[in-house]
């Protein structure tokens, strides 16, 4: 028997512990559709049962797993459940999941090619095929990381150096007010100051409006302010509206900004041909920050950054300490750890080109067109049911709308709007979350999932209207105060 003191187990225990592990995914995997989304979230429940002293003598493993799938689960809202609705939704899928497995099992050093030339070629291999789907020049590279504000963070360390050489003081930056929160607190991160971010109001489609940022550059060239940088958004979080990449492209190079796509969320519409007609212009970008976590249905911790030249990565990054001098024998390109701010990193690429591999990119690209239909039958659905405003239409993957109340009241709109989302959650079914668009309180569906079905959606609408009116028929009883 392998000692206790060596943390090890015998190979009957590690088969019984890895079986009983994937049966149990399984059924989660087979049965998901049919649990509710929403788990029992109550903190005081919580608290006392998930509240104990630091275990100083181990427990058998199933009791571990039982007490992880009674306790830990069950209170979790499943982010990859089919009428998932809410925020982004994150579907993985199950050769990623095995993936994940394989490179924690095997433990792999994926940050110098001398302890990992076979993982470091895979990444190599990965972002490669990624610069080709985004159409990026042969020169362009990249390095897998831990999610969207990673990349997002890392592609603005890129822009720092590359155009300021650290030099801050009066840069800016641009961006419109639905920016993702993970551009201001990147370049807080960085050092940049607030005003250092200019942020720039969108047009009626919420999208970033040239005209106000030409105004903006004007305005900051004049006062011998420094602009640097452009951040634009491939698929806002709020409605999924596009920027107008081409045309920034075109302002960009004109006024020699750096151009920024956080595309965490939307990019991989790329894949589709609705897609490519909403993302035009993206190809002509100095640095993109993807998630493969969201639309490319990876396992959670699955970000990608992409830059035009992969040589402004080792810039950034590289250090030389004299402890890792015998790795220089491969490229900088191939030793991940000068690629970012990571030295010891997890082998993330694995899971994309497993997906790859074994669903082609054929069905993956099917599997986002998906999402662009879920949403528009969703669009479809909430128009036929008549008690709702639809606040912004399809657009990858993602429809915003509000209650109409019979008497037209946009007060009351906005309230029963707010108070469904609550419902929704209570209810358990089905989960959208809602989110503030200039006056209106809006509810989005975010339709990213390929496993949702038309059924999912029809009965998902139905629920909504249910709620809806009888939230309309409790406020007029009981009007607000204010
Ligand atoms: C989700 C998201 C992010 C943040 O990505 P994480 O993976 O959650 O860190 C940034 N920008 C956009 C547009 C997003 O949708």
């Amino acid at each position: 028997m392998p000692k206790r003191e060596a943390l090890a187990l015998s190979r009957e225990e590690m088969r019984e512990f890895g079986y009983q592990v994937i049966d149990q995914l399984i059924d989660y995997y087979d049965g998901r559709a049919e649990r509710p989304v929403a788990g029992e979230l109550d903190q005081a429940a919580l608290d006392a049962i998930l509240s104990e002293p630091l275990p100083r003598a181990g427990r058998p493993w199933r009791e571990v797993l039982e007490q992880f799938e009674a306790q830990v689960v069950a209170p979790t809202n499943h982010v990859d459940h089919p009428r998932f609705f809410a925020y982004i939704p994150l579907a993985n899928n199950f050769a990623g999941v095995m993936a994940d497995a394989l490179a924690a099992g095997y433990n792999i050093f994926n940050a110098v090619w001398l302890q990992g030339a076979g993982a470091a070629q895979v990444e190599r291999l990965t972002v490669d095929w990624l610069r080709q789907i985004f159409d990026f020049p042969p020169a362009a590279g990249g390095t897998f990381v831990s999610g969207g504000s990673m990349s997002n963070l890392t592609a603005l360390a890129v822009a720092r150096q590359v155009r300021l050489q650290g030099d801050m003081p009066g840069a800016v930056a641009y961006c419109s007010d639905q920016i993702h929160f993970a551009i201001s607190r990147g370049l807080r991160i960085l050092g940049f100051q607030p005003d250092q971010l200019r942020v720039i109001p969108s047009d009626d489609c919420y999208r970033l409006s040239l005209p106000h940022l030409r105004e903006a550059l004007a305005q900051d060239r004049d006062a011998e302010r420094r602009p640097f940088c452009v951040i634009a958004t491939a698929g806002t979080t709020n409605t999924g509206a596009v920027d107008p990449l081409d045309e920034l492209a075109d302002f960009c190079q004109r006024e020699q900004l750096w151009l920024h796509v956080d595309g965490a969320y939307g990019a991989p519409a790329m894949l589709t041909a609705r897609g490519q007609r909403a993302l035009e212009g993206l190809q002509r970008v100095d640095s993109l920050a993807l998630d493969a976590h969201k639309w490319l249905f990876q396992p959670i911790e699955c970000g990608i950054v992409l830059v035009r030249e992969r040589r402004w990565l080792s810039e950034t990054f590289k250090e030389q300490p004299e402890y890792l001098k015998d790795v220089e024998q491969a490229e900088d390109e191939l030793n991940f750890m000068y690629q970012g701010v990571q030295l010891t990193r997890q082998f993330r690429a694995l899971k994309l080109w497993m997906s790859f591999k074994v669903f082609g990119l054929d069905a993956i690209s099917r599997a986002i067109a998906a999402g662009f239909d879920n949403a528009e039958l969703a669009e479809a659905l909430l128009r036929q049911a008549g008690c709702w405003e639809i606040v912004t239409p399809a657009q990858m993957a993602i429809v915003t709308f509000r209650y109409q109340p019979t008497s037209g009241d946009a007060a009351l709109a906005n309230r029963v709007t707010h108070t469904l989302v609550g419902r929704l959650l209570e209810d358990g079914f089905a989960f959208a979350s809602g989110t503030q668009l200039r006056d209106k309180t809006v509810m989005r569906i975010c339709a990213n999932n390929p496993r949702t079905t038309a059924e999912d959606l029809e009965r998902t609408v139905a629920l909504m209207g249910r709620l809806a009116a009888d939230l309309e028929a409790e406020f007029r009883d009981a009007p607000a105060l204010d």
